[in-house]
């Protein structure tokens, strides 16, 4: 679903890319405004001008659609999770994070943070459009688009960001990751349907433009909705299943006196959402993730040995295979825990991921 696009670059570790349909907006609005709209509030310049103040006012336009994905991004990484890129394209922009948010709260936060942003900006270009003239006239529409910007996007559907708030809704109440995202995509097709028949009915007066314009807007919307509510399609497993059923096994184990480079470069690199256990022997001793590597600052890697990092054992949240995944869904909260050593007969054989439970039930 993520378009192609041409890198501009890094903000922080978020490659910036633009897709060639980028070309078609930045056009179309710098037509608008010098052809039409700057004439008609501030006529009388020189047509040059218009024509230089509406490539202007396009590519803000465009650094606007920027300035939402990363609040969005922003959010997410504060989270921890990373952001792999934001491509902006002909319906605006998509920031790629590396994986869905595990709780409401934190999805309903990445998914608010972009309006908001827009809104912001339109306050500021509102304030601005009172320097009047041709400078005040963009100002007045780059309002005028950030607030449509910022409306538009909080429409319930899914994956349109209301859409992304209603699921985090959904989800709070029912419990359920998979449902609240079949029940949001579901409203979103809804809203597709109801674009199309807009469009169409815009056509009809006599406005092919608007109309194609909303027409490619329900297609887009329609297929991303459908693609999420096949995703989430296939049964959720009950929360009394055992713990044994998502758990994951074959885990690497860890020395506590490996330096900590020794255990980013084997392992940590290639799976930074994995919990190691630490072991002496056939002994757990203590667990270690990236978030306790990465407090570490880079240069002493080669010095610090995992045991001086590693969470203890008993600070630790230990399942049975055989528990289920409500209980240990519990014990996970009640530790403040992502991850979770397995146990069966007094041994060590896994570990349970927080996030399989959410994205499985
Ligand atoms: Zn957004």
């Amino acid at each position: 679903m993520i378009p192609q696009g041409w890198s501009l670059g890094r903000i922080g570790n978020i490659e910036i890319k633009i897709n060639i349909s980028l070309a078609f907006i930045a056009f179309f609005v710098t037509y608008s405004l010098a052809a039409r709209l700057l004439p008609g509030v501030a006529p009388g310049a020189n047509p040059l001008l218009y024509w230089m103040v509406g490539l202007f006012s396009s590519f803000v336009f465009i650094g606007s659609i920027l300035w939402h994905e990363l609040a969005h991004s922003l959010v997410a990484m504060r989270y921890g999770i990373p952001v792999v890129q934001i491509v902006l394209y002909l319906f605006g922009g998509v920031a790629q994070i590396a994986r869905d948010p595990e709780r409401p709260v934190q999805e309903f936060w990445i998914a608010i943070a972009g309006p908001i942003s827009s809104v912001i900006l339109a306050i500021c270009f509102g304030g601005l459009s009172r320097l009047g003239g041709l400078a005040g006239a963009a100002c007045a529409w780059l309002a005028l688009v950030n607030l449509t910007l910022a409306l538009f996007n909080l429409l319930p559907g899914f994956p349109l960001d209301g859409g992304r708030v209603l699921r985090a809704a959904l989800w709070q109440i029912g419990g359920s990751y998979r449902q609240a995202t079949r029940q949001a995509s579901r409203v979103g097709q809804g809203l597709a349907a109801l674009f199309a028949l807009g469009g169409i009915w815009i056509m009809l007066r006599g406005e092919t433009f608007n109309g194609i314009w909303f027409l490619l807007i329900a297609a887009f919307v329609f297929s991303a909705a459908s693609a999420s509510y096949r995703a989430a399609r296939g049964a959720a497993l009950p929360l009394h299943t055992p713990v044994r059923r998502v758990m994951r096994f074959n885990v690497p184990l860890v020395e506590p006196n490996w330096p900590l480079a020794i255990l980013a470069w084997r392992y940590l690199d290639h799976a930074r959402d994995q919990a190691f256990p630490v072991m002496v022997g056939s002994d757990l001793v203590g667990m270690v993730t990236a978030a306790e590597v990465d407090r570490i600052p880079r240069l002493e890697w080669g010095k610090v040995r995992v045991e001086q990092t590693m969470l203890p054992r008993e600070r630790l949240c230990l399942v049975n295979a055989d528990d289920d995944l409500q209980s240990a869904l519990e014990a996970l909260e009640a530790k403040g825990m992502n991850h979770a050593p397995v146990f069966e007969a007094g041994r060590l054989v896994g570990m349970l991921n927080r996030r399989d439970i959410v994205y499985r039930t």
